[in-house]
């Protein structure tokens, strides 16, 4: 009988940092490190195993903390990612990042990345030099989704903690814990139990081609900016120190389902009236849907959907790379 070997899937491995790449004093040490100190080649070194899954190249795209990210490696990773979509020699895609703005950065790849490849961002807690590191673990089933041929079509996913995440839904909620993604409003999609992927659900909202966002051709992103309301809020003044420094739009982390205290709406609809500026409602809760009434949506404001505010900000960012009228970006956040 003959057997047909399956080749190994060609993964192109983009590191950019993070406590993945972290290096501690102490194998004890799980705090006060030094997060993008360490090359992907000796992330590879940790996990010898993912050569039986996978032929893998790789490619330093930058080596920082996540969160100092930033637009200008957005645009380098988003063009790098289309380039490999095109290539016929690379089956998937992996990023190695730091957790801190993983979500964004995610986020923002899901709605400017044009492919069926799978993507997938991989980080860790703990820094590659500590006991029970995280990392060669999440990158072993980071490599293994990516070479999925099940993870093909939805769009880009975060691997962590053997538990798969839709780029749109997942957040960080834990400080410190390997157990700190969760996607509070549509779950994980999936898990991973010995570098097989198993999906549960799919990815309901458009993504990746089905988007209008394109930056082939776009050297700088639109400045937009989030504001915080609390009880006493004082955040005209932040407000009006984004719009002089030439934010487009601003993001408010509301309280509740999306409120704005009194003190700074007042301004915000002067800003909407005024300035043109775009603001979308969201919420600091964490999880659910911002409602917007009759009046508010008259005013200009536009809901944020279930999208939490750093996230909001993404699509607001993009969205005023197409369009600068309300109505149509309340859509956006409608589809995406
Ligand atoms: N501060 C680190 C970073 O985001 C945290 C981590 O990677 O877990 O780069």
């Amino acid at each position: 009988m003959l057997t047909v070997l399956s080749a190994k899937p060609n993964i192109m491995i983009l590191a950019t940092g993070g406590t993945i790449a972290g290096q501690a004093s102490s194998a004890n040490a799980t705090t006060g490190y030094k997060a993008g100190a360490l090359g992907v080649d000796v992330l590879l070194k940790a996990v010898p195993e993912l050569k039986n899954i996978a032929n893998i190249s790789t490619e330093q795209i930058a080596n920082i903390d996540s969160s100092n990210m930033n637009d200008e490696i957005w645009l380098k990773l988003a063009k790098k990612v289309n380039q490999l979509m095109n290539n016929g020699n690379i089956d998937g895609i992996v990023i190695t990042h730091g957790t801190d703005t993983m979500e964004e950065t995610a986020y923002f790849l899901n709605l400017v990345t044009k492919g069926s490849k799978p993507v997938v961002l991989v980080g860790a807690m703990r820094p590659a030099t500590a006991t029970s590191a995280d990392g060669p673990k999440n990158l072993y089933n980071a490599v293994a989704l990516a070479g999925s041929k099940n993870a093909l079509n939805r769009g880009v996913m975060v691997a962590m903690n053997d538990k798969i995440y839709a780029a749109r839904d997942v957040t960080k909620t834990h400080t410190l814990n390997v157990e700190t993604f969760k996607a509070s409003n549509a779950g994980e999609i999936g898990y991973i139990v010995d570098g097989k992927a198993i999906f549960n659900h799919t990815v309901t909202k458009e993504h990746t081609r089905n988007t209008p966002f394109d930056v082939s051709s776009i050297i700088s992103l639109p400045k937009v900016d989030i504001i915080y309301t609390y009880s006493n809020d004082g955040s005209q003044v932040a407000s009006e120190a984004f719009v002089k420094a030439g934010a487009k739009g601003l993001v408010v982390a509301g309280s509740g389902a999306g409120s704005i205290h009194e003190n700074s709406k007042n301004y915000l609809i002067k800003l909407l009236k005024e300035k043109k500026i775009l603001v979308v409602k969201s919420s600091r809760v964490g999880s659910g849907l911002v409602p917007i009434s009759k009046e508010e949506l008259n005013q200009g404001f536009i809901s944020a959907n279930d999208l939490n505010p750093q996230k909001a900000r993404v699509l607001l960012m993009l969205a005023l790379t197409k369009t600068k009228d309300p109505r149509q970006i309340a859509k956006y956040f409608e589809y995406y």
